[in-house]
């Protein structure tokens, strides 16, 4: 049997926590994580480019536990009714190779970004900052807002979106929650946002090289938590933004956000740092209240991997919400694959020791 946590324990997981509490628990994991960064068994995701949209595979190993996540981005799915992102995953045993979890992602990737976008923030923006303009309010907007307002004390949130209807319900939601001493501004426009912003992100989608933000509306100080843009010919920022000599800009995993990240607009030789060097010391994250970070962010699986390993603790912390699914056969006798398909009688039949099964007449074939 493997556990399985679906929509219905997800939601139970979350809401015994709080979604704040959730995401600041699973920040923990995923800083835990980077910080043995080299324990990872790395490589850039493989992803599969359709006109409308990209199906992707998440996996890594530290040796002891595999993961892999299978995640969708189609922009274009809303319209149908349909989510932009979905999601689920595996958690494994490396020595025996069986599969110990298998999740549902869809909701924890909006949890695990908005947890990583918000360790992120703690190392790079300023520690002063209490705007944030979000632009973008889509699926993940409320998981942002909550992990930056419970993470970094961001008290007023100043939204955009090209449907105004997404800001709407972004804005009823963080009414309904009550987010303490949070004050929330709709706005008219993506530069109406960013005015006196210490915080911008960008989680908008749209699978072209969209220019959400231009230069002049990037001013000394802010930080630019770039989450959206995160496939090859989507990105979210002018290039411009990236060339500032006051720029510093920070990645997750240098090899893949070279192909995913806005980096991508950037030649071969444009110096970035890994969010694991900032973690370990060993790069900056902000060298001054005047720089300008960048948190080149497309998602990596080691959050994933984080995720996956953080809700198994939960569940198996939970026995009431512990759930299993027959997905791999438990044998007597793990050669004897084929018994489980033999009729029940079948199995029943007791089988003779070797010595006293009479030899047996091959047919043509069987020669
Ligand atoms: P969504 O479709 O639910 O929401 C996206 C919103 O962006 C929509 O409301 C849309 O109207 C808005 N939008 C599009 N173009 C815009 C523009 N020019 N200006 C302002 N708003 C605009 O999608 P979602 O699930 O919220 O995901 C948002 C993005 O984040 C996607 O591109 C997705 O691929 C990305 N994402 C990244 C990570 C990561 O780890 N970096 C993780 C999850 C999702």
């Amino acid at each position: 049997m493997v556990d399985y946590i679906g929509i219905e324990s997800i939601q139970k997981i979350v809401r015994q926590r709080g979604a704040a509490a959730f995401i600041e628990g699973l920040a923990g994991e995923i800083e835990h994580d980077y910080r043995r960064w080299n324990d990872f068994d790395k490589s850039a995701r493989h992803a599969i480019h359709s006109p409308d949209g990209v199906i992707e595979l998440m996996p890594t190993s530290d040796g002891h536990q595999y993961s892999f996540k299978y995640v969708n981005g189609h922009p274009k799915n809303t319209e149908l009714g349909l989510l932009t992102v979905t999601a689920f995953g595996v958690l494994a045993d490396v020595d025996t190779g069986y599969p110990l979890l298998l999740s549902e992602l869809t909701i924890t990737t909006a949890l695990r970004t908005a947890a990583t976008s918000a360790l992120a923030a703690k190392w790079m923006a300023r520690p002063d900052s209490r705007v944030m303009a979000l632009i973008g309010n889509g699926a993940q907007s409320e998981f942002q807002a909550i992990a930056f307002h419970h993470m970094l004390g961001i008290r007023e949130m100043r939204l955009f979106d090209i449907d105004a209807a997404a800001s709407g319900k972004l804005a009823r939601n963080l009414h309904a929650m009550g987010l303490q001493g949070l004050r929330v501004t709709v706005c008219r426009s993506a530069a109406e946002a960013v005015q006196g912003a210490d915080i911008v992100t960008t989680i908008t989608a749209d699978k072209r090289n969209a220019v959400i933000l231009t230069p002049e509306m990037v001013k000394p100080g802010m930080h630019l938590n770039a989450v959206g843009g995160d496939c090859p010919g989507k990105t979210e920022l002018h290039a411009d933004i990236l060339l500032r000599k006051d720029a510093r800009v920070v990645v997750e995993f240098e090899p893949q956000s070279r192909i995913e990240g806005e980096i991508q607009q950037m030649p071969e030789d444009f110096k970035v740092a890994e969010f694991a060097d900032v973690l370990k010391g060993t790069a900056v994250g902000r060298a001054s209240p005047e720089e300008v970070t960048i948190f080149d962010s497309v998602g990596f699986a080691l959050e994933d991997y984080s995720a996956l390993r953080y809700l198994h603790k939960l569940q198996l912390a939970d026995p009431a919400l512990r759930r299993q699914i027959d997905l791999v056969p438990r044998l007597d006798n793990p050669k004897d694959l084929f018994g489980l398909l033999a009729p029940a009688a079948a199995r029943t039949v007791k089988v003779p020791r070797p010595d006293t099964i009479p030899e047996m007449a091959l047919d043509e074939h069987s020669r």
